[in-house]
């Protein structure tokens, strides 16, 4: 009996499941399974974290992160700040693909995109554009497109740095019968951003980190943390040099714990060793969600995973 496809996802990624595992009964490779995985999370209205259902900038801007990777040669695409794509996730495999970069960002992307014909119009949904016109108003801020270009933005950048809308992506790691790895991650990012802001998602080995030798890890939640410490890969680093895979875990996290000042916030942790043992361990358990999802082989229900708070820092 060969060993089955391990699918671990994050909180919004559940949706995706079914598509990853048909993709995988399919004989398709980890980073087409990854694909299939997340584009139903970016077409989900419901999801106000990625893709279509996505919060925008503090411009009213929906502005995307997507990455994926592949554990074999280590290659990733990424596609960072890029506007009008529904399906940045495939974007980023097209990055990965067709050129001999790692990481588009901004017009670059949206040109790419334009490209690959995978570009069209886009906007925030309408009841979530009336929450950002609330909270613009709330805070002060003109809502007319005109009257924000001339308005400094960074004090209402500040105020929305909150761990309740400064969050959300959807993550997938999978493991195929062979032992091939593959990561991917999609966001709108932290909502009411400063225009341009990236987060750890299109980041390489901040954000996500994947090696068929050790294992794979992706983030979610603070990516201004896991980018100032490296998360992922050195998740993946203390898996190459011997460590089991929940103190791998918790090493990251300490690791994080002696950051100074900037912005600090929870961060979650979705980590699969070679074998595919999957843990998902995060800093702190305030604002974070407690959805994970594990499933192993096509037509399985999936399982909850725990959300392991990490201990001693
Ligand atoms: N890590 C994402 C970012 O910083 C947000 C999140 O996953 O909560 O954009």
């Amino acid at each position: 009996m060969t060993d089955p496809w391990i699918f671990l996802a994050g909180c919004e990624g559940r949706g995706g499941l079914a598509a990853a595992a048909e993709a995988a009964s399919a004989g398709r490779d980890p980073l087409s399974v990854i694909e299939a995985g997340i584009r139903p999370v970016e077409a989900d209205p419901a999801i106000a974290t990625v893709g279509m259902g996505g919060a925008p900038n503090l411009l009213g801007e929906l502005e995307f992160d997507a990455a994926l990777m592949r554990g074999s040669d280590r290659r990733s695409g990424a596609v960072a700040a890029v506007r009008q794509v529904p399906h940045p996730i495939t974007l980023a495999r097209r990055v990965l693909e067709d050129l001999p970069h790692e990481i588009l960002a901004g017009e670059g992307a949206t040109r790419f995109a334009m490209e690959c014909g995978l570009q069209a119009e886009m906007r925030p949904l309408e009841h979530v554009r009336r929450k950002w016109k609330a909270w613009l108003g709330r805070h002060g801020l003109p809502e007319s497109p005109e009257a924000l270009r001339d308005t400094a933005l960074s004090p209402a950048c500040r105020k929305s740095a909150h761990p309740d809308i400064a969050r959300g992506t959807t993550v997938l790691i999978v493991r195929d019968p062979r032992g091939g790895m593959a990561v991917g991650t999609s966001t709108s990012g932290w909502a009411w951003k400063y225009p341009g802001r990236l987060g750890d998602s299109p980041i390489c080995g901040a954000g996500f980190f994947a090696d068929d030798r050790h294992g794979a890890c992706a983030c979610t939640h603070t990516g201004e943390m896991s980018i100032r410490a490296g998360s992922a890969r050195l998740l993946v680093s203390l898996l190459a040099r011997g460590l089991e895979l929940e103190e791998a875990c918790r090493e990251t996290l300490r690791d994080l714990g002696a950051l100074q000042g900037g912005y600090l916030g929870p961060l979650i942790l979705h980590a699969m060793d070679r074998e595919g043992r999957t843990c998902v361990m995060a800093n702190t358990l305030e604002g974070t969600d407690r959805r994970y999802w594990l499933q192993t082989g096509e037509g399985v229900p999936e399982d909850r995973v725990p959300l392991v708070p990490a201990q001693g820092h």
